[in-house]
């Protein structure tokens, strides 16, 4: 039994609140909080058992810190966005509470995300006694477990990974994005990067892209953009020679995003205009839907999965493992879309392995660092079933 704080009210901080409240043998108390305290209070109002919420600045140590004393937590879930990751790793240091993210820190003024902010916490972490676990959604998150559990079952070295993300959902909405639309822009826009044989190689935005036949969905353009799982499994897959990761894109996506580039409407430092400054992506966010906003009417599915080629008793072998998740069915459960859902559930799944004990230890880990098999046992179980074949060669 154990009280959790979730902070971050958005798509994925409804599903993470929601799945919590459908677990309360583990989750015994509950304190949802964010910025926005009506938007808690709207996610309070749909769980079958009352939750404490709160109003708190996750931008200030401060503010948090006397949040997490005055409700005693002994997990801080963060679903707020990459930029409080720092502070609220902070403020847990402080307080002496265990930490589960998402995400990795990315500062406001330049778009690029790693982990390095975050794994200089290891020492802080480790002489106090606590936990904080990385990117636990599905990618980074379930992706870097199908990973573990490959190499633990079915691999004796594995040599490349194909990380692979289809969202073939209609939202209805000529132009949205399925998180935060800020964090999802400022991704998508970036330089690609994949990893080769002890190398990163850079490639201009968008300018590798395949098609892959999806189970249930069909064939997919896919686009090779650099994400965050491939930076921990390079430091924890011993021996792996290429990692990639694909995404796909509809071409309304992709015809709407470089209209918005070239306009300048993506761009993150602040421009002036009638005598204020803006930052045209923060001002393009607040015309775009929330994600949240984006469940009801949602159908299709997303696909993601890892494609993965190695070597086992000395033969080759190739091995697909991967969810299919259903927007509608996914609204029916929490009230969100399947991004958001794939990503709240395997954070409540997190947030369960460490407070019953399952995985234990002091310092900062990424999640392929534990024991794959009981985080892979529950997937099914709070709704995200996994498929798993190996291929002719
Ligand atoms: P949303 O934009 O829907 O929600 C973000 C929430 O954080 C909002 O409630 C927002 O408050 C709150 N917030 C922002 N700034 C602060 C602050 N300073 N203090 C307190 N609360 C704050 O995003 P999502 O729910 O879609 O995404 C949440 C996180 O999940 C992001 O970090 C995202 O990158 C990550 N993610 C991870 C995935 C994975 O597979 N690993 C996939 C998808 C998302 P307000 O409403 O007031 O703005």
């Amino acid at each position: 039994m154990g009280k959790v704080l979730i902070i971050g009210a958005g798509g994925v901080g409804a599903v993470v609140a929601h799945k919590c409240a459908l677990n309360p043998e583990v989750f015994s108390d509950i304190v949802l909080a964010s910025r926005t305290l009506e938007k808690c209070d709207k996610i309070k109002s749909q769980l079958p058992h009352p939750i404490e919420t709160a109003k708190v600045d996750a931008d200030n140590v401060a503010e948090l810190s006397a949040l997490i004393r005055k409700t005693s937590p002994n997990l801080v879930i963060n679903v707020a966005l990459p930029y409080q990751d720092l502070t609220i790793m902070d403020a847990c240091l402080e307080t002496g509470v265990n930490y589960l993210d998402t995400a990795n820190y990315e500062p406001r003024d330049e778009a690029k995300f790693c982990y390095k902010w975050q794994w200089d916490y290891q020492e802080r972490f480790r002489e106090k006694g606590l936990m904080a676990l990385l990117g636990c959604g599905f990618d980074p998150g379930v992706t870097n477990i199908f990973c573990a559990y490959a190499l633990k079952h079915h691999f004796d070295a594995i040599h490349t990974i194909d990380v692979m993300d289809c969202n073939a959902g209609s939202h209805g909405h000529a132009f949205a994005t399925n998180f935060n639309p800020e964090i999802n822009i400022r991704e998508v826009t970036a330089r690609g990067k994949y990893y080769e044989n002890g190398e990163w190689v850079e490639i201009d935005p968008m300018s590798i892209h395949q098609t892959f036949d999806f189970p249930e969905i069909g064939p997919r353009e896919m686009y090779l953009l650099y994400h965050e799982e491939l930076e921990s499994l390079a430091r924890n897959i011993p021996g792996v020679r290429r990692m990639r990761f694909w995404m796909t894109f509809s071409q309304e996506y992709l015809t709407h995003l470089r209209v918005l580039q070239n306009v300048g409407m993506t761009r993150i430092d602040p421009v002036s205009f009638q005598g204020c400054e803006i930052v045209p992506l923060q001002f393009l966010k607040a015309l775009l839907p929330e994600p949240s906003s984006l469940g009801a009417g949602y159908t299709g599915k997303t696909n993601i999965g890892c494609m993965i080629e190695g070597v086992k008793d000395g033969r080759p072998r190739k091995y697909y493992v991967y969810n299919v998740c259903d927007h509608a069915e996914a609204y029916r459960e929490v009230k969100a879309q399947a991004i958001s859902y794939t990503t709240g559930v395997p954070a409540m799944i997190g947030a369960m392995m460490m407070l019953t004990g399952v995985w234990t230890g002091s310092g900062v880990f990424n999640v392929e660092e534990f024991d794959p098999d009981p985080f892979m046992e529950k997937l099914g179980v709070h709704g995200l079933p996994w498929t798993e074949t190996f291929l002719e060669q």
